[in-house]
């Protein structure tokens, strides 16, 4: 541990803080798709959801320091803003998904999601995949498979075999839907023998924490008509497909063609600023409304409302949604084009793509996969792994990613690839 940083970080903020990289880089600017190091070191972004509109839009930036030199404050008085931003994301929503509470991040709104489910159906058994993250509360945590909860799952909670791209379940598409969805029944099943019922199951439209296998639309047709045989709620968590990241559809569950009964939202959803949301039918808002109160203190106040409306302004202003489709598409070609022995497949939609290697005998290249990000690191190149063996490069930009971004991020993979042996 040589930077100062990192030895602080650890001394006042104790062990195990994650940190990306080898050698963890030390941010001081953001501006687009770049980011600056102390050392004036500039690096290409192409990992980061959460600048969605790029690093420090001005418009952003102006709109929270116009609201933050007016008013902020907590949410209990009235306020315009809030209301102003409901209308419009629920405007692109549709199914009757009109009414919203607003929270600070995605935990949070997945949080609320499991006890609406919990309201509306009067049970408590939940479902998720068995390689997933959803959030770091403690009912939350009990759905993310990164890290066994302590005292290991409760038996409320089931996790059904996540969809895998190299080795789906079943061979053919609708082989493969039909063995989801069996394993969803089995779940609920178990759950209803339990004595718990089935309150709802917890997803993400695009799986992308699973490693976002390669699906075909209708994927889940069979897994919600399960669902709603059973009277459960589909959850969909759209923390990281969400606002037209997937490029063709502004919402995952829009692109896999299924219709949620909540929508929860974090991350690009303010640029940056901490603001999410849990969006539902009036219907399910009521009986979650009688049963817990919700009150939160910053969720939604004047300057998270300015925010996220000014991020919701510069996607459609710059349109921002038709560049992730073109751009990732011309991105996904390029990709497609790299010949290399491990590279068995390179997936994904829009501004979110993936590269995954594995060994001649098809076993996961988990360590090549590292040495590939950190090679890019060096390059000055942010990128990331995902999947179960975390042996899938993870290629997630900010949104104004421009094809010279792509041509710069395919040509250093090219080099990188080239340069880079399989560990001993
Ligand atoms: N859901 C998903 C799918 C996520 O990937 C994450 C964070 N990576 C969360 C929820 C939690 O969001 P937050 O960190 O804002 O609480």
């Amino acid at each position: 541990m040589t930077d100062p940083l990192l030895q602080r970080r650890a001394r006042l903020m104790g062990p195990n803080v994650p940190t990306f990289y080898a050698e963890p880089v030390h941010v001081v600017r953001g501006q687009g798709v770049w980011l600056w190091d102390a050392d004036g070191r500039r690096y290409l972004d192409c990992y980061n959801n959460v600048p969605h509109v790029g690093h420090c839009h001005p418009k952003v930036v102006e709109a929270i320091a116009r609201q933050a030199a007016t008013l902020n404050t907590h949410t209990r008085y009235l306020h315009g803003a809030v209301l102003d931003y409901i209308e419009r994301l629920t405007a692109t929503m549709g199914h009757g998904l009109s009414q919203a509470i607003m929270v600070c991040t995605g935990s949070e709104a997945n949080d609320v999601a499991l006890r609406m489910a919990q309201a509306a159906t009067g049970a408590t058994g939940l479902i998720a995949t068995d390689n997933t993250y959803h959030g770091n509360t403690s009912a939350v945590s009990q759905l993310s498979t990164r890290r066994p909860p302590i005292g290991g799952y409760p038996s409320h909670v089931r996790l059904v075999p996540a969809p895998e791209s190299l080795a789906p379940l079943g061979g053919s598409p609708e082989a493969q839907a039909g063995a989801f969805a069996a394993n969803v029944a089995r779940a609920i099943a178990e759950l209803d023998e339990a004595g718990h019922g089935f309150a709802g199951f917890m997803l993400c439209p695009f799986f992308a924490n699973e490693g976002f296998p390669t699906l075909e639309r209708g994927f889940l047709d069979p897994t919600v008509a399960v669902i709603r045989r059973a009277g459960g709620l589909i959850l969909a968590d759209e923390v990281q497909p969400g606002f037209g990241r997937l490029g063709d559809a502004f919402w995952g569950y829009q692109r896999l063609g299924f219709v949620p009964d909540v929508v929860t939202l974090g991350k690009p959803m303010a640029n940056g600023h901490p603001v999410g949301a849990v969006v539902t039918r009036p219907d399910i808002m009521a009986e979650f409304r009688t049963a817990f109160g919700y009150f939160n203190t910053f969720g939604g106040n004047p300057v998270a409302a300015a925010a996220a409306l000014a991020t919701l302004d510069v996607l459609e202003e710059e349109g921002l949604v038709g560049n992730a489709c073109e751009v990732g598409a011309y991105l996904l070609d390029r990709m497609r084009a790299l010949a290399h022995p491990m590279l068995a497949e390179v997936r994904g939609a829009g501004l979110f793509l993936g590269a995954e290697f594995t060994h001649d005998d098809g076993t996961p290249a988990t360590a090549f996969a590292d040495r590939l990000v950190e090679g890019l690191r060096q390059r000055g190149i942010l990128a990331g792994r995902i999947g179960r063996a975390m042996n899938t490069l993870k290629i997630r930009p900010p949104m104004p990613f421009s094809r010279e971004n792509a041509d710069f991020l395919v040509d250093a993979l090219d080099e990188v690839l080239a340069q880079t042996e399989e560990p001993a």
